[in-house]
């Protein structure tokens, strides 16, 4: 896969009249929020433009960012002059609404995960961004788009939530610019995290504490595990989307290198992994056919949670003892805030 310029991508969609943009399932605000500017934008500049989701649920304290700017019908543009996709690249991120993609005259993706053998008519993926809302805006510098608060905070969402609040080892000093040229376009950051993250509802709370009451620790408590099952979403009152930002509590433990939160999906288990310091979860997550980044990736395997979880303890425990030990041995700090 070769990387085209962002001049080029901005042009061939300048010159588009229809544009239907798509992103991941499970959408988080890197997602919703980068997916959602771009619509915003491209109808500013009289465009036929709409996001057309795979899932047909968005997370409640993502819905703020909506407007009327998305859809779950893939007919709403018949014939697409370019089909976008962002903050992910390959059809099986969105699987619902992969043909409708495909039916673009032009394919695009612009995205800031590592792909493997997706290619496009036009590409733009760099894994070094914290964001795609990062991506997103160096695109409308190109295209000459001064985006409206809306849109702008839209961007802060994305990026904010894909950098835990400007704290993972994706926050560069480009993530601080993007967010200071935002500030520029009258964003209210304040306003804006309080929307996204002092709304918890008390149902997630209490599918967080089920989670926490059944974690188990492995190799010292370097790793920590636990599982959200159809049981404990039917006592809380909880429903999967709650389950975001879970595992992120359970890697906040002291001493915790790896998180692994296991979530049972209509038979299928989705693997949720998170790394802290050195160790890498992208590398993990492969072993089971997923990806996503070095600190946070994800996977689904096609086992029930009885079947999929002790596979999973197994393999962790196995691949993170070399792993650590590797570390150790070249001498980076594994857990040197413990
Ligand atoms: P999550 O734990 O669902 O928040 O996902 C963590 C990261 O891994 C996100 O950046 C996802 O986009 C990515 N990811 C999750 N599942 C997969 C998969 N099956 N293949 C590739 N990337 C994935
Ligand atoms: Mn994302
Ligand atoms: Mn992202």
């Amino acid at each position: 896969m070769k990387n085209s310029r962002m001049e080029e991508i901005g042009k061939v969609l300048s010159e588009a009249e229809s544009i239907l943009v798509f992103t991941h399932l499970n959408m988080d605000a890197d997602a919703v929020g980068s997916s959602c500017a771009l619509v915003r934008e491209f109808r500013r500049l009289g465009k036929k433009s709409w996001v057309l989701f795979n899932d047909s649920e968005t997370a409640d304290n993502l819905r703020f960012l909506l407007g009327d700017l998305t859809t779950d019908d893939p007919s709403v543009i018949e014939k697409p002059d370019v089909c976008l996709a962002v903050d992910a690249s390959e059809t099986t991120r969105f699987p619902r609404v992969a043909d409708k993609f495909l039916s673009g005259k032009i394919r695009i993706a612009v995205d800031h995960h590592e792909i493997k053998d997706t290619d496009w008519e036009y590409n733009y993926i760099d894994p070094s961004a914290g964001a795609a809302g990062e991506l997103v805006l160096k695109l409308f510098d190109v295209m000459g788009i001064t985006p409206e608060r809306g849109s702008a905070e839209a961007l802060f969402a994305a990026i904010s939530s894909d950098t835990g609040n400007f704290q993972y080892n994706n926050t560069t000093k480009e993530t601080f610019l993007s967010c200071a040229r935002l500030c520029d376009f009258g964003i209210r950051p304040n306003a804006v995290s309080n929307a996204l993250y002092e709304c918890v509802k008390p149902e997630k709370l209490r599918l967080q504490s089920e989670a926490v009451s059944r974690m188990e620790f492995l190799l010292d408590g370097r790793i920590v595990m636990s599982c959200l099952t159809e049981e404990m979403y039917e006592k809380t009152g909880a429903v999967p989307n709650d389950g975001e930002g879970i595992v992120a509590e359970l890697r906040s433990i002291k001493g915790v290198e790896v998180a692994v939160l296991l979530k049972e999906e209509n038979g299928k288990t989705y693997g949720s992994f998170r790394a802290k310091n050195e160790a890498n979860v992208r590398v993990f997550a492969e072993l089971f056919g997923g990806g996503g980044h070095d600190k946070a990736a994800g996977c689904t395997i096609e086992h029930s949670m009885k079947e999929a979880y002790p596979l999973v303890r197994e393999a962790a425990v196995r691949h993170f003892s070399k792993a650590f030990e590797e570390m150790e041995k070249a001498g980076e700090s594994i857990g040197w805030n413990s």
